[in-house]
């Protein structure tokens, strides 16, 4: 007989027929007459009850059935005679996968810290909350491919190894083949790498943005999806070492219309999730956030407010409030300062736009006034960013200035000056933050807890 999964099971049950489902057992409960066995399989947040006359198997073979074993199951699926669901499976033959010892499996009760399933990764999957997030983790990678694809972008593959840093911001985690007890020196001290594997420095990527404006000069709108790291030890719940970012580049875009397209984006993936994972959303509604479905509905339901920059400043300064860090044009919001016009001035999403030029990347297009690029950020309630975009320059001269003010080196870039010579065109892009974007549709708290195996600092276990 065919496995047919739970999710399936639920969907259309036809009660009276034969089935075969296979999974892990939650809780076994019942006398010595009758067993009741909640069955999950991953598939949908929601068990199967198995029902086992004890009286027509081997007593070892149910004693052995304990919390976390896997067992395939062979019954008539009929009405449930209990509360609590509406089907249920009559066993007739049971067979044992997996044992799983019951005075040592660590998912033995209900109500584990997220830090206790921090440490149990490779085992945290077995539980409502890490089944639904790495379900809807799954579904919002699968309509972001959507949207894109509908929308006649080109996924784009950006190296993961790269020889040139984004930004210059530095901060990144290099890639070696030498021998770290012995590397080659050159004569003023630095290192070598004429040797190393790729006979330059090489590091893993922050970004694959220039890379992405290369295609977007060419295919139009393209889109990566990828891993990116940052080496910096920013221990927060917001930030990890190795995270993904989708990235989509669009010719012919000014900065409205990468608003537009921000903002179009984040409320398509949110209704997505509201229509396909409803059980799961439920679920984490009940046990891990309370306001999450309105929040994620008044998100898809509202604007969000466009303001520059300087508007900000000014809202903050008035604010009357003491903060940890100085407010003043110029300087770095913070994400105190984000929260604050996100969740107490505005109670919506925010795009901030214009931010002066020294806060912000050497590729965005600078205003005439000197003074600012045409940067956006979007700020989201309880994230703070979860987008950060911008129009590119693509004034070959205006784009070199900068790089040399910057005291960039010239000769990385040449690639990427090569596209402002040779039919440079007006483009914008942003960088979505998967994590952040699960986070806030879980409504979890930890970017820790919505990544399979999270890497931080002083953290690389699984
Ligand atoms: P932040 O100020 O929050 O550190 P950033 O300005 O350095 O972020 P960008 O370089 O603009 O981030 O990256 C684009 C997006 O990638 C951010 O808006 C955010 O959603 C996400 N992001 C950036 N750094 C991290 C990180 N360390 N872990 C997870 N997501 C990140
Ligand atoms: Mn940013």
């Amino acid at each position: 007989m065919k496995r047919i999964k739970v999710k399936s099971l639920l969907s259309k049950p036809l009660l009276g027929s034969e089935v075969l489902v296979k999974g892990w057992v939650r809780t076994k409960r019942g006398n010595k007459n009758i067993l009741f066995i909640a069955l999950n399989d991953g598939s949908t947040i929601n068990n199967i009850q198995i029902v086992v006359e004890a009286a027509s198997f081997d007593e070892n073979l149910l004693k052995d059935i304990s919390t976390g074993a896997c067992i395939a199951v062979t019954g008539k699926l009929v009405e449930s005679q209990g509360q609590g669901q509406n089907i249920e499976i009559s066993a007739s033959s049971i067979e044992l996968y997996g044992k799983s010892d019951a005075e040592t499996y660590p998912l033995q009760k209900k109500g584990h810290s997220m830090e206790f399933l921090r440490e149990n990764a490779h085992l945290r999957f077995r539980t409502n909350t890490f089944g639904a997030v790495f379900r809807i983790r799954h579904a919002m990678a699968f309509a972001i491919h959507n949207y894109f694809n509908d929308k006649g972008f080109f996924y784009l593959h950006t190296p993961i190894i790269t020889g040139s840093d984004c930004e210059g911001a530095g901060e990144m985690f290099h890639v070696t083949t030498m021998d770290l007890k012995n590397m080659p020196h050159n004569e003023d001290g630095s290192v070598d790498y004429n040797n190393d594997f790729f006979g330059k420095e090489t590091n893993l990527t922050v970004s694959g943005q220039l890379e992405g404006e290369l295609g977007a000069l060419s295919l139009g709108d393209i889109y990566t999806f990828g891993p990116t790291f940052r080496a910096e030890n920013s221990n927060t719940p917001r930030h990890l070492a190795e995270f993904w970012m989708i990235e989509p580049e669009m010719a012919f875009y000014d900065l409205k219309d990468n608003m537009d397209l921000a903002e179009d984006f984040v409320k398509y993936l949110i209704r997505y999730a509201l229509e396909n994972c409803r059980e799961d959303l439920e679920f984490l509604n009940s046990m891990i956030d309370k306001a999450l479905l309105d929040r994620l509905k008044f998100v898809v339901e509202n604007e969000f407010v466009r303001i520059t920059y300087t508007e900000a400043v000014s809202i903050l300064l008035a604010s009357g409030r003491k903060w940890e860090y100085m407010v003043g044009w110029g300087r770095d919001l913070q994400a105190e300062h984000e929260r604050y016009l996100v969740e107490e001035h505005f109670k919506r999403p925010v795009i901030l736009t214009d931010y002066p030029k020294e806060i912000k990347a050497f590729y965005m297009k600078q205003n005439d006034d000197g003074k600012t690029v045409r940067a956006m950020d979007v700020l989201f309630p309880g994230i703070g960013e979860i987008i950060g975009g911008s129009q590119r320059e693509e004034q070959y001269d205006k784009l070199l200035n900068r790089i040399k003010e910057l005291k960039l080196q010239e000769k990385d870039f040449w690639w990427y000056l090569d596209t402002r010579k040779f039919g440079s065109a007006p483009h914008s892009g942003f960088g979505l933050g998967f994590e952040r974007l699960i986070l806030f549709v879980t409504g979890m708290s930890n970017i820790r807890d919505v990544i399979p195996f999270p890497r931080t600092p002083k953290n690389a276990e699984f």
